[in-house]
């Protein structure tokens, strides 16, 4: 098998950032309606889709700085396509199944890449969790003894009757000796980051600030990188499957779309904001070709 493909950033000449590599940790495919939605109820295009996008890709990120190396999301777990009980019985695994297939290799392991590009799990001083969807919390596990952090409003998530019917698999999410920090932004004055209005500033310095932008799950986070002389990145999760499309007000058919529509519409003001922004999906194929791109 080949090696799963990735592509690093090289460190800005100056300032606390420093090389952001993005890794593929599996292959993903999905409805239609998942990428380009019209405002299908999910329940109905789960039920009748009859095509499958492409097989994409399931993206982590990691972010060299000064005060330590932070994973940005962790990817898909192998679990999910080796262990036959990995889903929830009945109607509502068939759901799961329904709505997304997966293929995650021996090679496409996280913890397996992190050690080949020199950040061992061990290494890491935080992880975030963009949501608790399974494709972005599946090898959470992997992160015991590791601070991570998860919006407040996603975690509240594991709280309620059946977590799974919002995409999340407590069983897999609550793992042991996992500690979940939750985010609680706050108000900012800063004027580049006026369409969001709040931010959880992780370091303090400015350089890596956590944004809200709900919508495809209630509690999903965008991590803006702000890295001096080179072009700020924004890793934005599921907000979007392909980053064209958000100019145009095209977002998946998952979740609350007026939200979603309101979050798209942030995104593009930020880059109005922050000219050179480049949109950092979790399944864009183009992701890969954004980051490596020269400053
Ligand atoms: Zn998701």
């Amino acid at each position: 098998m080949p090696a799963p493909a990735r592509a690093s950033s090289p460190a800005p000449s100056a300032g606390p950032v420093g090389a952001v590599h993005a890794l593929t940790v599996g292959r993903v495919r999905v409805r239609p309606k998942n990428i380009a939605g019209t405002g299908t109820p999910m329940l109905w295009w789960t039920l009748t889709a009859r095509t499958w996008s492409d097989w994409l890709p399931v993206h982590v990120f990691v972010v060299e700085h000064e005060r330590g190396t932070v994973l940005f999301d962790t990817g898909q777990s192998r679990a999910s396509v080796t262990e036959p009980d990995y889903y929830p019985r009945g109607p509502l695994g068939w759901v799961y199944r329904r709505q997304a297939a997966f293929r995650v290799e021996p090679e496409d392991e996280l913890v397996t890449q992190l050690a080949e590009i020199g950040h061992p799990v061990s290494s890491l001083s935080l992880a975030v969790i963009s949501h608790l969807h399974q494709d972005h919390a599946g090898n959470v596990a992997a992160l015991a003894g590791t601070p991570v952090l998860v919006s407040a409003a996603e975690l509240a998530l594991l709280d309620e009757r059946t977590p799974e019917l919002h995409g999340v698999l407590p069983a897999h999410v609550r793992a042991p000796g996992v500690t979940f920090t939750p985010v609680h932004v706050a108000p900012t004055d800063d004027p580049l980051l006026a369409p969001f209005g709040a931010d959880h500033d992780i370091h303090g310095d400015g350089t890596l600030l956590l944004v809200p932008t709900p919508g495809h799950s209630p509690g999903s986070m965008s991590l803006l990188i702000r890295r001096g002389d080179a072009p700020p990145l924004l890793l934005v999760g599921d907000v979007t499957y392909d980053h064209t499309l958000l100019p145009r007000g095209i977002v998946p058919d998952v979740g609350d779309r007026p939200t979603q529509l309101e979050t798209a519409r942030r995104i593009v003001a930020l880059q109005s904001l922050l000219p050179g922004l480049r949109v950092l999906a979790a399944h864009d194929p183009a992701t890969l070709t954004a980051l490596a791109a020269p400053h």
